[in-house]
């Protein structure tokens, strides 16, 4: 799957979602942070299973699927504002790389 394919598809989806509605940039971040305290709450529980504590559990099936949800909740940020997800994450991994000393570049 690539960057493109998942803005169709979020395009597509947003109009069969919103109904019409304008979404606002904050709403669009609270879905994000919705999404991120999502799969902070799967990280809490795998933690609690690493320290023995009740409520822990190993399976990270639901954290797989909470960064999945970031991930769309990013783009749909990015749809909204126009913005290329691929060359804003080349340009920022590099750019963090340089200002690190580290070779590894996108
Ligand atoms: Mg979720």
């Amino acid at each position: 799957m690539t960057f493109e394919e998942l803005r169709k598809a979020n395009a597509e989806r947003h109009v069969e979602w919103a109904r019409g509605n304008v979404l606002p940039l904050s709403f669009r971040g609270l879905e994000l942070a919705g999404e991120a305290g999502e799969a902070c709450n799967e990280l809490k529980k795998l933690e609690r299973a690493r320290l023995g504590m009740a409520g822990g559990k190993e399976d990270i099936s639901n954290l797989r699927e909470e960064l999945a949800d970031i991930l769309i909740c990013v783009d749909l940020i990015a749809m909204d504002l126009d913005i290329d997800l691929a060359e804003v994450l080349r340009h920022k991994f590099n750019k963090t790389s340089e200002k690190y000393g580290l070779s590894t570049r996108l």
